[in-house]
């Protein structure tokens, strides 16, 4: 059992899971780069590059 509730990665463009305890679910989309149009890039499953 988990009291932790997986949560949304605050990335607008981005379907990941926020790590544990972050807002972000990577490095990539922590940055202030990350917020520019054009999708996630952060590298993980489902949100690679689809339109
Ligand atoms: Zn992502
Ligand atoms: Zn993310």
């Amino acid at each position: 059992m988990s009291t932790a509730e997986a949560k949304k990665c605050a990335h607008p463009s981005c379907r990941c899971e926020a790590q544990p305890g972050k807002e972000f679910c990577s490095e990539f989309c922590s940055s202030p780069r990350s917020s520019q149009a054009g999708g996630c890039q952060c590298g993980h499953a489902g949100c690679e590059k689809r339109n």
